[in-house]
């Protein structure tokens, strides 16, 4: 007979396990709490991850990195004269999960030797770590790995040394307050507080994790209302790192404070990144701040991790079953994006599309050069240090241990897990299955005698319909988007079989393109890949690698009837070892595509030009494509066009902001956001917007036309509107067309234009401007003939003529100056 029941109603009558450490009085009492490190093993295609990590960048991270500001010997978190700041405490963090998630003796001395060295030096005061160092924020993610470590190993050393670090801490904030990286990432530090208090029960942690809030940025403020840049030149809250680390912060924090400011702050804060920085595989863009939807702008491994571990906590917290959706879209997709397949190397920044990897430079914010060229130097050195805990964190994270003596499945895939449940007995379930390249998970249960114990399943938001049996008895009530609780009597070798089954579905994108998804899973082109290696490093086998194509991507889909599975033809093979390689991906999809000829590299010849705005008119001939994984790219087109009859607005064009947002405007370098129903250019650190950053209304075309919109400057530097824009790019001159920009400073406006990535002027004139004053500009623009206004004055300010550019999209502008822009209307002249 099956028993089983939906949601949490029925949990309260029972009594409260203390097989783990769960939250104790006042924390809130349904949250799950971490296995011990080592309780999932990961097997199949999983283990195969680990062990290339094992013989890749983890386990010789150390010779790779051996001076004595990275992971060498003279290291300060060895006791050394260097200074590796948080290089140590990252690589710790992901080293102590693999070592022990692998079982590897090799791997687990190495961690040991830096956990014994710290664990022995605690001074006197509490402060432990290097000396000289008084940052808070390193010991944030040491103290992760030593959470870790201690799970793993029970070490008598680690609470008390953690709660007289911690009291030390509480001891110290008021004269020494949290400030940058550890004012945004102090949401670590109070996981690790409230861990600590459910072991010990002391009360100053409730008050230390009070502290660390109310030092912090107001991250439930700003994911609740999309408040990233609205601290001035301060990088810290628009950071993207810190964003997707600071995720967890108001699911963490309310577990002390359960409204729904904090409960609800993290799906807020998703839906807001995504809806201005969003691309195909659920997370924002930051190149290293956030950097809008554009195709050809990048995530930085850092941010794939945090957001990863984000998921995974806030997911213990607040059950919700998207949460789990979302951890495995990223983990299936961008996590091994970020990585070569041989786990040697990985990307600083990956693109959606991303046609090329060659050294830059690129345009972004924060460039580096080599930033999309896979290596163990791939751009600034963080992410070498902080990506080893992606695929170890994901597996230890992927079960939970519930507050009534059960176990929640958090993630699927290959692993058994193996944990004490009900009154303490043990019970080991083994996950048989080839997920995400499979639909079904068949879950074989041990039990020495029969046991009565919840388990609760999250039933995928994008299947449409799950199927879920137990021992061949179809069990009812099963619901996609939700927790599946079911509560029995479990006896050795029953059989839970899931069914997921995935169907193709589209996303939208950037530019009215697509984005291609079967289950968790999202899917790019394949391209053929030339590889050469342009830097050999010490340790054999490692090498920084260039990457070109070898055969065509610039491809639009063609989707007529509408019905994405009508299109496209399932091709699958075995699952092999390692998944992510090109060549082997155990599914492959089969669609129909037209070449776009005009759709080319940009005009640096490091990426492709955005995806052009769909649908798309395309005269070659029909051809079939293959997409494969996502994960299994190293170049990809992951947004396509679609070809069809072009559809743009060409009549009318009114934006004026209202709610803060605005429908289509694409950045193009820098940031633009959304205030007080305006947009306004952001700054960076130095105070300035960056050089020529642009925001365009790609579904926008206009030939001859009056285009006006109020305008204010507030600092030096000119800024205002572009028009006949075709072919825009990150980068100050990257694009085609004209711009009139008012100088508030100089009391100048400029008339010129943009071509092959080079600047004309072709009229300017003095105007009284004054800054922080509202102007109204207005653009007549008829054939070769344009007329600039101020404030609808009688005469034009700027009369020109020019005939290089007849029609094109309209959009903003700004050079390092910070401008405030409102009520874009555009009316074309009917011929
Ligand atoms: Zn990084």
């Amino acid at each position: 007979m099956l028993t089983f029941a939906m949601g949490n109603a029925a949990v309260a009558q029972q009594k409260k396990s203390t097989l783990y450490s769960f939250n104790k009085a006042p924390l809130k009492q349904d949250v799950y709490v971490q296995l011990p490190l080592g309780s999932i093993k990961a097997k199949g295609w999983l283990l195969k991850q680990l062990e290339l990590q094992k013989d890749g960048f983890t386990g010789n991270a150390e010779e790779l990195y051996p001076g004595k500001n990275d992971l060498g010997k003279d290291a300060d978190w060895l006791g050394g004269s260097g200074n590796s700041w948080e290089k140590a405490p990252y690589y710790l963090k992901g080293l102590v999960a693999l070592a022990y998630t692998l079982d590897n003796d090799t791997l687990k001395a190495k961690a040991q030797k830096w956990m014994n060295y710290t664990l022995d030096h605690q001074q006197e005061s509490g402060l432990f770590g290097p000396v000289k160092m008084k940052d808070w924020w390193p010991r944030m993610p040491f103290m992760y790995a030593l959470q870790s470590y201690y799970e793993a190993t029970n070490d008598a050393r680690v609470i008390p040394f953690l709660s007289k670090y911690l009291k030390y801490e509480l001891a110290n904030l008021d004269q020494d307050p949290l400030k940058e990286w550890g004012k945004s990432r102090a949401g670590d530090n109070i996981e690790i507080a409230l861990w600590v208090y459910n072991k010990t029960g002391e009360k100053f942690l409730l008050q230390l994790a009070e502290k660390l809030k109310n030092q912090s940025y107001p991250w439930a403020d700003i994911f609740n209302r999309n408040q990233f840049d609205y601290f001035g030149n301060d990088y810290q809250p628009k950071h993207m790192v810190n964003v997707a680390q600071a995720l967890k912060f108001p699911a963490i924090y309310s577990q002390i404070n359960q409204s729904a400011y904090y409960t609800d702050a993290l799906e807020n804060g998703i839906s807001h990144l995504l809806e201005h920085n969003g691309q195909p595989h659920g997370l924002a863009s930051g190149t290293e701040r956030l950097s809008g939807k554009s195709s050809v702008q990048g995530v930085e491994t850092c941010t794939v991790v945090e957001w990863m571990q984000s998921l995974e906590t806030a997911s213990r917290i607040l059950h919700d079953v998207q949460i789990g959706d979302q951890l495995e879209k990223v983990a299936f997709n961008a996590l091994p994006a970020q990585y070569s397949k041989d786990l040697k190397q990985h990307t600083y920044y990956t693109l959606p599309n991303q046609v090329i990897s060659v050294r830059g430079p690129h345009g972004f914010n924060q460039d580096y050069g080599n930033g999309i060229v896979p290596g163990p130097y791939s751009g600034f050195p963080c992410c070498r240090y902080n990506m080893h805990m992606g695929w170890p964190y994901f597996v230890k994270n992927s079960w939970a241990a519930t507050p009534d003596g059960g176990l929640s499945v958090i993630t699927y895939g290959p692993m058994t897990v193996t944990a004490r449940v009900a009154q303490d007995a043990q019970v080991t379930i083994d996950e048989e299955t080839g997920y995400p390249f499979e639909e079904q998970i068949k879950m074989n249960v041990k039990l020495n005698r029969p046991t009565y114990f919840p388990l609760r399943f999250r039933i995928p938001s994008w299947c449409i319909k799950p199927v879920v049996k137990i021992n061949g008895q179809l069990v009812s009530g099963v619901k996609r988007g939700e927790q599946l609780l079911i509560k029995r009597k479990w006896s050795n070798r029953d059989q839970i079989v899931l069914e997921f089954p995935m169907h193709l579905k589209t996303e939208q994108q950037v530019n009215n393109g697509i984005s291609i998804e079967r289950g968790p899973l999202v899917f790019a082109l394949k391209i053929d890949e030339e590889k050469k290696n342009i830097k050999e490093f010490s340790v054999k086998g490692f090498y920084e690698t260039e990457i070109t194509p070898n055969s065509p991507w610039n491809y639009g889909l063609l989707t007529e009837s509408g019905d994405i599975n009508k299109n496209v033809t399932l091709v699958r093979s075995s699952i092999p070892e390692n998944p992510f390689v090109q060549e082997q991906a155990p599914l492959k999809l089969k669609m129909k595509a037209k070449l776009i000829p005009s759709w080319t590299l940009d005009y640096k010849g490091t990426a492709a030009f955005d995806v052009p705005f769909s649908p798309v008119l395309s005269n070659e001939k029909t051809e079939e494509v293959t997409l494969v994984p996502f994960g299994a790219t190293n170049l990809r087109v992951s947004i396509f066009p679609t070809i069809g009859m072009p559809k743009y607005t060409d009549m009318n064009y009114l934006e004026n902001f209202d709610h803060n947002t605005s429908k289509g405007l694409v950045v193009y370098g820098g940031a633009w956001y959304y205030k007080d129903n305006a947009i306004h250019s952001a700054p960076n650190e130095d105070g300035r917007s960056g050089p020529g950053i642009k925001a365009i209304a790609t579904a926008t075309k206009f030939a001859d036309f009056i285009y006006s919109a109020n305008i204010s400057i507030s600092t030096a530097g000119d800024a205002g509107l572009l028009f006949r824009v075709t072919e825009p790019a990150i980068g100050s001159e990257a694009y085609k067309g004209y711009y009139v920009g008012l100088n508030a400073k100089a009391g100048t406006l400029t008339f010129g234009k943009s071509s092959n990535n080079q600047w004309k002027a072709i009229s300017s004139s003095n105007y009284p401007l004054e800054m922080n004053k509202i102007y109204n500009v207005s653009i007549k623009a008829v054939g070769d003939s344009f007329k600039v206004y101020v404030n609808n004055s009688n005469k034009p300010v700027i009369t020109a003529t020019d005939n290089e550019f007849k029609v094109g999209s309209v959009g903003l502008r700004a050079y390092n100056a910070l401008v405030t822009v409102d009520d874009l209307n555009v009316r074309a002249f009917t011929k």
